[in-house]
């Protein structure tokens, strides 16, 4: 697996400006929509053009696993 650092360059479709955009991959605060917990520093792509956060690399998902 590939692994982002901050300051890689890549491609994404952003949602904002509806096209095919270049993005940088930068470290951000982020907050998680189901538990309301803000990451300080998550890697994430963002939006060289509109500067949204439009892709969030497997790597960094904070997600704790599930236990069953
Ligand atoms: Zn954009």
């Amino acid at each position: 697996m590939h692994l982002w650092r901050e300051g890689d360059r890549s491609e994404a479709i952003c949602s904002a400006c509806e096209r095919r955009v270049t993005t940088t991959f930068q470290l951000r605060p982020y907050m998680l929509r189901e538990s309301g917990i803000e990451v300080p520093e998550v890697l994430v792509a963002v939006c060289d053009v509109c500067d949204r956060i439009v892709a969030i690399p497997a790597q960094s998902t904070p997600m704790p696993r599930k236990v069953c």
